[in-house]
């Protein structure tokens, strides 16, 4: 690769981790001495950063791909990388596929980049999708805010649900030390950032790999340790975590988030589905009945605070009946948010294999009538901001309408108002909320409180 014009362009689809991931590979480009480039076409390094959760978000990537395979054929000195998960599950077959790649490599592989460029430097074609111990990764990332960031605190996943693809792409549960965790935050906390999103794709089974035992036999280092670990991590006035699995959701957790201020009540614990027997099939480990137990129990210590979860209709076998508890289920519980999807087979997961798959158009007849449901009830669950005072930490400018600023409320709330982003960004300012709908809010802001940790 040539030392001058060095410019880079990453693309990520998917979840919060594979943004992370991003982040932190374009800290290593950026350390390499690549600049980034807004527009692909100007980019002499691409690297998509690809998401197999549902095939559509697959497809995606292969027609993104063709396009500057294409370009390559004019432009040999072009670098391509696909990253993350369809790399993962596609390994070699991938370069078949798309010979003009230069490095497929894994998600385990985000933090090798740099290694693994200097062996394309030299020519080769590289695959990397062995599984590794994920080293601590020593290069700052790049991230995308001045005001919020995420902290990965638990790789991969020891869970099989049978729909799932990511313990295959994402290997076992590898969790961070909880000096390295707080080593990070202290460091964020002295760059300026307000708040921090742990994370994990089940980020309450963290520690479970950790050495030591308590005297009453639990692990060490669980999530719940690892808040009051950090929780006092100077400048830092927020923190989240995601995701939470409801098999390993405890009393002791919902506990420190109500004991600790900085915690913010905010829950993200997906259900999938209301239905027992659907439940046992997608081999979850719960049933409806605890899922709702623990709601219940946030709800008791914290009654305002925010639930949102995923759910997936039209698993292979499910029934009208079974499709209707999980209505049910929404219309009990009252999310503030749902992340919807139709089931999607994925290449090496149990159920894809099943022979009682759903047609499509039953599968997006249920998705649109959750989603109705969803909305309606998250509007419901709105009204109880109406004329409240919320605190809201400024994160950016409205991109429709440069005279007002947004950020979330502690519940995470989408939230704007009058102002302007130089003054406001990475304040908390207290919002006299005038319009509330079903997943943001509308305020006049009061005043811009201090910033300093409580
Ligand atoms: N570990 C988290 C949990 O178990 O709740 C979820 C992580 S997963 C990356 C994010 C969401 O993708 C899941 O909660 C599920 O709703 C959805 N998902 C996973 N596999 C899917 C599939 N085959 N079809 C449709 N949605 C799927
Ligand atoms: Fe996928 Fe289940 Fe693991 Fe979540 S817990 S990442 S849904 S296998």
């Amino acid at each position: 690769m040539s030392s001058d014009l060095r410019r880079y362009h990453i693309t990520t689809f998917g979840c919060q981790m594979n943004k992370a991931d991003s982040e932190r590979m374009a800290g290593v480009l950026e350390n390499m001495g690549f600049q980034w480039s807004d527009t692909p076409d100007d980019a002499n390094l691409i690297l998509y950063n690809t998401c197999t959760i549902r095939d559509n978000a697959e497809q995606k990537v292969y027609s993104y791909l063709g396009r500057q395979a294409k370009r390559k054929h004019a432009e040999p000195d072009l670098t391509l990388v696909v990253a993350g998960c369809v790399a993962q599950q596609e390994g070699d077959a991938l370069l078949r596929r798309v010979p003009e790649v230069d490095l497929v490599m894994g998600p385990q592989h985000a933090n090798r980049l740099q290694d693994l460029l200097d062996q394309v430097a030299t020519g080769q074609q590289i695959v990397a999708t062995e599984p590794i111990h994920i080293v601590e990764d020593i290069t700052k990332p790049r991230r995308d805010s001045t005001v919020t960031a995420w902290v990965n605190v638990i790789y991969g996943c020891n869970e099989r649900c049978t729909y799932c693809v990511v313990p295959n792409v994402r290997g076992v549960e590898q969790s961070r030390t909880p000096e390295a965790i707080r080593n990070e935050m202290v460091q964020l906390g002295e760059q300026g950032f307000k708040e921090v999103t742990l994370l994990g794709q089940n980020i309450d089974a963290y520690g479970r790999d950790l050495p030591g035992a308590t005297s009453e036999g639990r692990h060490q280092n669980t999530l719940t340790d690892l808040l009051y670990f950090v929780h006092d991590v100077p400048g830092i006035e927020r923190i989240r975590f995601a995701t939470s699995h409801p098999r390993y959701f405890t009393e002791r957790l919902i506990r420190a988030c109500y004991e600790l201020p900085k915690v913010c009540e905010h829950f993200h614990i997906p259900f999938q589905s209301g239905d027992n027997d659907v439940l046992k099939a997608m081999s979850r480990g719960y049933t409806q009945e605890k899922y709702r137990r623990i709601i219940d129990k946030i709800r008791n210590l914290m009654p305002d605070a925010s639930i949102s979860a995923d759910a997936i209709v039209g698993f292979p076998g499910e029934t009208e009946a079974q499709f209707e508890n999980t209505l049910k289920l929404v219309e009990e519980i009252e999310f503030d948010q749902l992340n919807t999807a139709a089931y999607s087979p994925r290449p090496g997961t149990p159920a894809a294999l099943w022979e009682n798959q759903l047609s499509e158009e039953v599968k997006a007849d249920r998705l649109q009538r959750l989603n109705h449901l969803v909305g309606l009830k998250a509007g419901m669950r709105s009204q109880r901001y109406a004329n409240r005072i919320e605190e809201v930490l400024v994160e950016d400018q409205n991109p429709k309408d440069p005279t007002q600023v947004m950020g979330r409320t502690q519940g995470n709330r989408l939230t704007f108002f009058p102002g302007k982003i130089e003054e406001l960004r990475g304040q908390i300012v207290s919002v006299k909320v005038t319009e509330v709908r079903s997943f943001s809010l509308t305020g006049e802001p009061l005043s811009a409180l201090a910033t300093t940790a409580s």
